[in-house]
C-alpha cells in the first residue's frame, strides 16, 4: 500500500471505465481511454484540432471495460466489509459523469444477467447486494446474536426523502411535493434523519426487494416531478450490531456501518463551476458534491478543519468519514470520445482525492 495509508489516511481511489455502449459501438466511436489494470494506470489520448492530449493517471486500483462486478468486489470491497464486521464505519462512493456506470457499480444489473444456482448472485449484481451477501454469509457462520438494519434515502437539492417509506407516490405528486425529512442533531455528537424508515433485514435475498422498491420510487418521483436523478445522491446504509461474549463471559456489542453512496452526476459540478453565479438553486443542488470534495481534500491533506457541517451529505456521513473509518471512491468514466471533457475532469477530481 502507498505511504499515505501508513500516515493513517484511509482513502482509497479506484477508477472504473465502462465498456462501449451499443450505440457507441454502432457509431464506431473512437475510444480515448486505455486502462492498464495491472499497472493501475489510465491513459487518455486524443488529437483535438491538431492539439494532442496525452495524459496518464495512476490510481490505487484500475478496472478496465473487461472487469466484472465480481472482480471489483473481490479486489476492493471485501476488506472494507470485513472492517465493518469488526465494528467500524466505512463509506464507498461512486463518482462520475451521468451514464458512466455509478448505479451499475453500486446496485448492478440483475435483471439482464442470469442468476446462478440458489444462493448465488447474478453476475451483474453490484456492490450493495454483494456486500449484503458477504455480511450474512459471515454472520450466519458466527456463533453470535446479530441484527442488520438498512436505510435508503435520496438527497436532492439539500432535501432528504426516504426511498423505503411506504407512502403512495401518486398522492404525493398531486400535492406537488414529497415528504421531506429533517436532519437533526442526536445530542450525542451525531445526526439522525427524523422519520426515516429502518428496515430490519434477516437474509440477503430480502435486499433485492428493498433495492427494487427504492429504485422504483426514485424513478417514479423523477418522472412525475420532472427532475433528473442525475442531480440527486442516494445513500444506502447498512448497520450491523453483533453481540458477542469474550472468553471471560462478558458481553460485547460491536456496531459497524457501511454507507454506499451513488452520487449526483459529476457534470453538475463542473458545469456550474464554469458558470459561477448562476441561480442559487444550482448551488444548492451541488452543495453536497462540492462539500464532499472539500471534506475529502481536508482529510487527505490533514487539514485541521474538516467542513462536515457545510452540506447535508457530509453531515450525514460525518461518523463514517475520517478517523478510523475507511473510505473508497470509485470514479467511473466512459471510454468514448464524446465524453472526453468530463472524463478528464473526473480523473482530475479523483486523482486529487489521492
Ligand atoms: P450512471 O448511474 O453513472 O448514470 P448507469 O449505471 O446507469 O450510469 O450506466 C449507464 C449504462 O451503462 C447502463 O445501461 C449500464 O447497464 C451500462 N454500464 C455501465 N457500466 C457498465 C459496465 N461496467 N459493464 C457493462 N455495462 C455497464
Ligand atoms: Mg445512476
Amino acid at each position: 500500500m502507498s505511504s499515505r495509508h501508513d500516515k493513517g489516511v484511509n482513502v482509497q481511489v479506484l477508477l472504473r471505465c465502462r465498456p462501449f455502449s451499443d450505440d457507441e459501438l454502432r457509431s464506431n466511436a473512437p475510444h480515448v481511454v486505455t486502462c492498464n489494470d495491472q499497472q493501475r494506470e489510465v491513459a487518455v489520448s486524443q488529437n483535438i484540432a491538431g492539439k494532442q492530449i496525452d495524459r496518464v493517471f495512476t490510481f490505487d486500483k484500475v478496472f478496465g471495460p473487461n472487469a466484472h462486478q465480481k472482480d471489483l468486489y473481490e479486489q476492493a470491497v471485501i476488506p472494507i466489509v470485513n472492517e465493518v464486521l469488526e465494528g467500524f464505519n466505512c463509506t464507498i462512493f461512486a463518482y462520475g459523469q451521468t451514464g458512466t456506470g455509478k448505479t451499475y457499480t453500486m446496485e448492478g444489473d440483475c435483471k439482464r444477467t442470469k442468476s446462478g444456482p440458489k444462493g448465488v448472485l447474478p453476475s451483474g449484481a453490484g456492490v450493495i447486494p454483494r456486500a449484503v451477501k458477504q455480511i450474512f454469509d459471515t454472520l450466519e457462520h458466527q456463533n453470535a446474536e446479530y441484527s442488520v438494519k438498512v436505510t435508503f434515502l435520496e438527497l436532492y437539492n439539500e432535501e432528504i426523502t426516504d426511498l423505503l417509506a411506504p407512502e403512495e407516490i401518486s398522492k404525493v405528486v398531486e400535492e406537488k411535493q414529497k415528504k421531506l425529512l429533517p436532519l437533526m442533531e442526536d445530542g450525542k455528537g451525531g445526526v439522525l434523519v427524523k422519520g426515516l424508515e429502518e428496515e430490519i433485514v434477516t437474509s440477503a435475498s430480502e435486499i433485492f426487494t428493498l433495492l427494487e422498491r427504492g429504485s422504483a420510487k426514485r424513478k417514479t418521483a423523477e418522472t412525475l416531478l420532472n427532475k433528473q436523478s442525475s442531480r440527486s445522491h442516494s445513500l444506502f446504509s447498512i448497520t450491523i450490531h453483533i453481540k458477542e461474549a469474550n472468553p471471560e463471559g462478558e458481553e460485547l456489542i460491536k456496531c459497524g456501518k457501511l454507507n454506499l453512496v451513488d452520487l449526483a452526476g459529476s457534470e453538475n459540478i463542473s458545469r456550474s463551476g464554469a458558470r459561477e453565479g448562476r441561480a442559487r438553486e444550482a448551488g444548492e443542488i451541488n452543495k453536497s458534491l462540492l462539500t464532499l470534495g472539500r471534506v475529502i481534500t481536508a482529510l487527505v491533506e490533514h487539514l485541521g478543519h474538516i467542513p462536515y457541517r457545510d452540506s447535508k451529505l457530509t453531515r450525514l456521513l460525518r461518523d463514517s468519514l475520517g478517523g478510523r473509518t475507511k473510505t473508497c471512491i470509485i470514479a467511473t468514466v466512459s471510454p468514448a470520445v464524446h465524453c472526453l471533457e468530463e472524463t478528464l475532469s473526473t480523473l482530475d477530481y479523483a486523482h486529487r482525492a489521492k
